[in-house]
């Protein structure tokens, strides 16, 4: 068909949510992309069902045992390696020429790291990258002149929509939220939150860590921090607007008073596609958006007395330096620690707000202290957690 080169894609986090997504656009373009490199964690069986579907020349999954597990299901000729060398051997793939950053939480930073300092293109979807360490990242990707380009919705749709101005003529970035399954619920009624409900999310598909963020807030929380160091405007001109339907993925606004809007069906294909291609548009064949069935569109203020995520996220920001990395840490203990009933859904943010105040707050100057931040908070959580359990 047409004369497009054909694209070299490595997929960290090829088993979730994004990365299942991410293969199902390749699967549609094989003239237009190639996977060279898979990195996943402990889904070996469908790891390897995508490498007899896929053929890349690398995999790589959570540790040695599993990857001995891993070997005999592969095709022959794939390189099999693991554990946190495994993932930066695919993100660094010579052959890679852009990477799908797609792993869930802390552990996705270094690899992604390691690909922009190896001077890959980056499609981010790994939010926790750039609010751990958002200088340090933006730093390096100036520095090796390689693309960051979101695969969060709410990111791509701002990227999009930033696209119809001047920089300088950008008055604010509107991020828009669905709210959550407790959007309307009762706040006396947060602590009988099950597991179960927080799962259940309104109008996306995703992982267990994202969703159970969704219905805290803190996942816009930390799309704000994403988006500050993504885009570089500050706090006060990042603004949180809850929109039930999920059909505006953000908005940009002009001095003129212009809003820019992105608008599409709540599918990750959208915006993973858009990165993958970029700046060319694939024809997706999925589903239009309705107007007339999704109308209407409503916007509500977010309520921070029952969602205190979102402002715990605006004040790591105001704190600076390694806080959003705290923050992002102390998240990840209370929201595994949820999901494994140690703590009621209405003690995540007091969890989150007692280690942002007793972890002590340092200077980010080198990737060190964001790795240091990431444990000392970690720590500092679990004995929080455990007096939380105790009384
Ligand atoms: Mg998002």
């Amino acid at each position: 068909m047409g004369t497009e080169k054909l694209k070299k894609i490595a997929i960290l986090g090829s088993t979730g949510s994004v990365g299942r997504n991410t293969l199902d656009v390749i699967s549609r373009f094989p003239e237009r992309f190639k996977v060279v490199a898979l990195a996943a964690g402990e889904n070996i069986e469908l790891l390897a069902k995508q490498a007899w579907k896929f053929k890349p020349f690398l995999v790589s999954c959570k540790n040695e045992v599993l990857a001995q597990k891993l070997a005999p299901l592969l095709p022959k000729g794939v390189e099999i390696r693991s554990g946190k060398e495994g993932a930066i051997s695919c993100a660094t793939h010579p052959e890679a020429e852009l990477v799908v950053s797609a792993l869930v939480g802390a552990v996705g930073l270094l690899p992604t790291y390691e690909a922009i300092r190896a001077g890959k293109d980056i499609a981010l979807a790994n939010k926790e990258t750039l609010v751990m360490a958002g200088p340090l990242v933006m730093e390096e990707v100036v520095r090796r002149k390689t693309k960051l380009l979101p695969v969060d919705s709410e990111h791509s749709a701002i990227f999009q929509a930033l696209q119809a101005g001047r920089r300088e003529d950008v008055s604010r970035l509107i991020l828009t939220a669905s709210g959550g399954p407790f959007r309307t619920r009762p706040k006396e009624e947060f602590p009988n939150i099950s597991r179960e409900e927080a799962l259940k999310h309104p109008n996306w598909q995703m992982g267990a860590k994202i969703t159970i963020d969704s219905a805290t807030l803190m996942n816009k929380g930390l799309e704000v921090i994403e988006a500050h160091f993504l885009f570089g405007f500050p706090p006060e001109k990042i603004e949180v607007k809850i929109h039930p339907q999920s059909i505006i993925h953000s908005l940009v606004e002009f001095v003129d008073g212009s809003l820019i809007a992105h608008l599409g069906i709540p599918d990750m294909r959208i915006p993973i596609a858009y990165a993958l291609s970029f700046p060319e548009r694939l024809h997706l064949g999925l589903p239009r958006l309705d107007l007339i069935a999704t109308s209407p569109l409503t916007f509500e203020e977010p309520d921070l007395e029952k969602f205190p995520c979102l402002a715990l996220a605006y004040k790591a920001l105001e704190l600076g330096g390694t806080a959003p990395a705290v923050l992002n840490a102390a998240n990840e203990v209370a929201v595994e620690a949820f999901l494994t009933h140690k703590l009621r859904f209405d003690l995540i943010p007091v969890l989150i707000e007692k280690t942002l105040q007793e972890t002590e707050i340092k200077p980010l100057q080198r990737l060190e202290d964001v790795i240091d931040a990431d444990i000392f908070a970690r720590i500092k959580a679990q004995e929080i957690l455990y007096e939380l359990e105790k009384s």
